[in-house]
């Protein structure tokens, strides 16, 4: 390929130094430029992304694929005029493993009764709770793909039921899995601690409703780590007002940072966390991509893109 590749990303210039810092080190033949300073626009094949605008990647007239950094990619695929642009998304191996941490991690802090005992502390109360086996704990992910699979296999080997639900339905061992909309009720129905691992997607888009909330088992939990529109936070007020659910882990939201007034931060059966779940690895994210630039610029092919029908 003799072509550039453009740098289109609207984060702070820290950041963005960072990475360009990254691909200029381990890809010193092929430089990464960042948009405003790229001298023939019509050079560039490739356009490596983070929040992009989507007008700059439009000056783009020869652009046949883009690079996203991070793994959700929900913001490009809304806008209609990127449609006919293949589009990579991060699908980097140590992601999922990070985000199995995180979802381990904030598993147990439900199951062993943490923010219970936090408020407690706060006014002195020396009450113990029932213990409850994590192997009598069912904690249901929703999605298992690269992040959900990974989830799973952490989730069985601390000893809890991990089960799961996808669009098409998945064959792990140890792992009931379920599909479908039945499939979901099916689910909801058993689960104690619920781990929201999907994308943002038209299907997606309020799944987690009044009755979603309803299903699930009495005195159930949520982990949010998946995109902030799939959950309809009225909902999950309610159902956490009520006492039909217990408590939410939520590290993503509709409009982030989360606006210092949204009623989230402040109620107490709720988590807030800072988008802060699995972080994109900076080290092996751009190894990843260079990697997809190298076999690109060798023999033209491109990684796997993202299915514009299904939104993911
Ligand atoms: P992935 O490999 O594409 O997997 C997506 C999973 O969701 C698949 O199992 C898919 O089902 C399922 N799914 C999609 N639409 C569905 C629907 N309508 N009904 C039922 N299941 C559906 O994605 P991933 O790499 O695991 O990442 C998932 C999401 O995590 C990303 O899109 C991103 O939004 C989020 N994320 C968050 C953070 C964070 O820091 N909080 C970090 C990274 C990613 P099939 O298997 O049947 O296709």
């Amino acid at each position: 390929m003799n072509s550039s590749i453009a740098f289109v990303a609207d984060i702070d210039s820290e950041e963005a130094n960072s990475w360009l810092g990254h691909f200029a080190r381990l890809m010193p033949e092929t430089p990464v430029v960042p948009f405003d300073a790229l001298a023939d626009l019509e050079a560039v094949e490739v356009a490596i992304v983070a929040n992009p605008r989507p007008a700059d990647l439009l000056k783009l007239p020869n652009l046949k694929w883009i690079q996203s950094l991070w793994a959700g990619v929900e913001g490009i695929l809304k806008e209609p005029s990127l449609d006919h642009i293949p589009l990579v998304r991060m699908t980097d191996p140590n992601l999922a493993e990070t985000m199995a941490e995180a979802v381990l991690a904030w598993t147990l802090y439900l199951h062993r009764d943490m923010p219970a005992y936090a408020q407690q502390q706060k006014e002195a109360i020396w009450k113990q709770m029932p213990f409850t086996r994590a192997s009598s704990r069912t904690v249901g992910i929703l999605g298992l793909g690269k992040l959900g699979l990974a989830a799973a296999t952490v989730l069985k080997a601390a000893g809890f039921n991990a089960v799961g639900w996808s669009r098409s339905l998945k064959t792990i061992d140890g792992v009931q899995t379920f599909a479908g909309r039945d499939g979901l009720t099916e689910m909801l129905d058993q689960t104690d601690i619920l781990v929201c691992l999907l994308p943002h997607t038209l299907e997606t888009r309020n799944l987690l409703d009044a009755e979603a909330f309803t299903t699930l088992k009495k005195g159930g939990s949520l982990i949010n780590f998946g995109r902030g529109a799939i959950v309809d936070h009225e909902a999950l007020i309610d159902a956490l007002d009520s006492g039909h659910m217990n408590h939410a882990v939520l590290d993503v939201f509709r409009q982030e940072p989360l606006p210092a007034k949204n009623a989230l931060w402040q109620h107490p059966h709720i988590t807030v966390l800072p988008h802060i779940s699995a972080p994109t690895d900076p080290v092996s994210a751009s190894q990843l991509v260079v990697m997809n630039m190298r076999h690109y610029q060798n023999d033209g092919s491109m990684p796997v893109t993202v299915n514009r029908q299904t939104g993911y």
